[in-house]
């Protein structure tokens, strides 16, 4: 049957049909989610907005309407994309399947891009990928009019399309210029997609981009295969040591760290530790972020310790964990972050330490930034969203989506669901804590912080409560029973719903507020997680045997040396072509191709991800590494 497919695929023209590029060149076998209607549409000629998470497979759904209206003579689709660095493997993607496509950025030379312009211009390329800043230059433009006039300009891609909304966590002014492509070229389709969500974006994305008649294709938020869990913060370094030797011991994973200091110094830590990790924050010369960039997306097993710079288009697939040593600023932010993890589907992780100094940041950036008051105020209540989701208690996957107006019911595939938390009632401490603040403040006519005011309700006579006289106040020691972990816990909750003000101007003090009386009145409960010390390593094996990769885990001993043959085989391939080795063959390509030990190119051409043009380039090599 395959060679009979061959036969055809050399006779006839190739099909613009979506289900036989899908077939022909990627290698799929069917469409996910919400594509097959999403191509169909684009197709047609029709305007879109595709809102689908991070994995969700949107390069597909600009992809193939390109090459099927380049295949029925409408020419070159362009796509406008933030992400420079990515580029050059995107573009290599599509060449390893066969397609025509060029990018044009700053990276090349004035006569690369004068060379790339003429191919365009002579129609000889499928999908052309330009940063934004490109795109609406007057040279430009007239080349694009130059295409439009003669009926060769087949779409626009709006990728990362968020980007356009000073609500997204990555705003890009040159984004907002991108108005001239409807204005100008009314008639070609438009395509935006973004991986962020939230209604407000949405709603700005559709304004901006002028989009109000384009078709919506809202996906489902959920990533099933990510678990997601978030911790107290104790001695972080150390907790995120335990979940990395634990249970990710030489996978590929993101670190994200608040400041360039902490990127630099976790980074040497986990070398320290025999962690094959490397530093990535906007303070790296350019040369070494790149450098540090193409080792994480090319090599097996990196961990990238970062700060929010890296990640955005990052497409690698095999990302095993993403962890968060400081709490990002909002849900959008930490699920875009999380959501780089797991994009083959294969089980991945989101791992998170959070503790009450990350929320007084959080606060005081928002409070200090020199945004106007209702900018602010979006901000806050975005925070307080994130917030209530670490101190939750019930399934973090249903507070997810439901941030996102999606219903669900609990997953059984976060910290919560796979062990309940204890929860005890806080109420009473609560109380205690803030009848002890609004004495103090009384008393002395000033605030203090959250060490002092906890030392009074436990009872200690450090020198600074004897100093100001307040063990003599009638709170002093009412919590003796109460441990410093447990009052912690109480203060972030408290600071974490604002029924107590951190003064971030004032050394970091305490500070009634509003919300505080309905706690002081016993009319809001406080319902509070158990403090619990990390759970033992689940996933580590006995002696020094390194644990198989996830996507090899159910291979024979036969099947797993065919998979680190494949393996070694696909880096040099990968190295010949200077492209990422998943570009070459999925992870899960090759443990398919192990599984099924095919003696035929016949028996290889049914494979998930092995599309015609891999075939032809690639199979008769893959049987020779097979048969060695
Ligand atoms: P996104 O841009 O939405 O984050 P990608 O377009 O990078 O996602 O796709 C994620 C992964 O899923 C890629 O490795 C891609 O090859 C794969 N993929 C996309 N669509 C399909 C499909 N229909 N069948 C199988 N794999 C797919
Ligand atoms: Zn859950």
């Amino acid at each position: 049957m395959a060679f009979a497919w061959t036969i055809r695929a050399i006779l006839l023209p190739p099909s613009s049909a979506p289900g036989a590029i899908l077939h022909d060149i990627f290698g799929y076998e069917r469409f996910r989610g919400p594509q097959g209607p999403i191509v169909d549409h684009v197709i047609a000629g029709g305007d879109a907005l595709v809102l689908m998470p991070t994995g969700g497979g949107k390069s597909l759904c600009y992809q193939i309407p390109a090459i099927a209206r380049q295949r029925a003579g409408h020419g070159v689709a362009i796509v406008v994309s933030p992400l420079i660095a990515l580029m050059h493997d995107q573009v290599g993607a599509l060449h390893e399947a066969g397609v025509e496509a060029e990018f044009l950025n700053s990276t090349l030379s004035g006569g690369e891009a004068n060379a790339v312009e003429k191919r365009m211009l002579r129609g000889e390329i499928t999908l052309l990928y330009a940063a934004p800043e490109r795109v609406t230059t007057p040279r430009f433009l007239a080349q694009l009019d130059s295409l439009h006039e003669r009926g060769q300009l087949s779409l626009f891609a709006i990728d990362e399309a968020h980007c356009v909304s000073q609500w997204g966590h990555d705003f890009r002014p040159e984004y907002r210029a991108l108005t001239v492509l409807h204005e100008r070229y009314a008639s070609v389709p438009r395509i935006a997609l973004t991986a962020t969500a939230d209604a407000i974006t949405r709603a700005d994305i559709v304004e901006r981009l002028q989009l109000g008649q384009a078709r919506q294709f809202v996906s489902s938020f959920d990533r099933p295969n990510i678990r997601y869990t978030i911790v107290e913060k104790k001695d972080a370094t150390a907790q995120l040591l335990r979940f990395i030797e634990g249970e990710h011991e030489s996978e590929a994973g993101i670190v994200y760290c608040q400041s360039r200091k902490r990127v630099e110094d976790i980074a040497q830590t986990l070398c320290q530790q025999g962690i094959d990790a490397l530093p990535y924050h906007a303070g790296l010369d350019a040369g070494v972020r790149q450098a540090n960039q193409d080792r994480f997306l090319r090599d097996d097993g990196v961990v990238m310790v970062a700060t929010i710079a890296f990640g955005m288009g990052i497409d690698k697939p095999d990302v095993r964990f993403v962890a968060h040593l400081d709490m990002p600023k909002n849900i959008e932010g930490y699920y875009q972050e999380t959501g780089r993890a797991g994009r083959d589907g294969l089980p991945a992780a989101a791992w998170m330490a959070y503790g009450l100094q990350d929320v007084v940041n959080q606060r005081r950036m928002i409070d200090e930034s020199p945004a106007g008051e209702d900018f602010k105020q979006v901000m806050r209540g975005k925070l307080d969203a994130l917030l209530a989701l670490a101190e939750a208690t019930d399934c973090r996957r249903v507070r997810l989506l439901g941030y996102f107006g999606e219903a669900s019911t609990p997953c059984g595939n976060c910290d919560n669901c796979v062990s309940p938390p204890q929860v005890w009632d806080g109420t009473d401490a609560a109380r205690k804590l803030l009848s002890t603040i609004y004495r103090v403040q009384q008393q002395s006519g000033i605030s203090f912080g959250a060490g002092h005011v906890m030392d009074i309700l436990r009872g200690k006579k450090t020198e600074k409560v004897t100093q100001f006289g307040h063990e003599r106040l009638s709170t002093f020691g009412i919590g003796a029973e109460l441990s410093e972990a447990q009052l912690r816990g109480v203060l972030r909750q408290l600071i974490a719903t604002g029924a107590l003000a951190v003064d971030a101007q004032a050394f970091n003090t305490l500070r009634l507020t509003d919300g505080s009386r309905a706690v002081l009145k016993g009319e809001t409960a406080v319902r509070l997680r158990e403090s619990v010390s990390q759970p033992a390593a689940s996933r580590r094996r006995s002696g020094s045997a390194k644990a198989a990769p996830a996507v090899a885990a159910g291979l024979t001993d036969a099947g797993q040396s065919r998979f680190t043959a494949l393996k070694a085989w696909r880096a040099e391939v990968a190295r010949a072509h200077n492209l990422p080795a998943y570009v070459i063959f999925h992870d899960a390509t090759l443990a398919a191709i192990a599984a099924l030990a095919p003696q035929t190119l016949d028996d290889l051409q049914g494979i998930s991800g092995i599309g015609a043009k891999k075939l032809e380039a690639y199979g008769a090599e893959v049987l020779r590494v097979l048969d060695a």
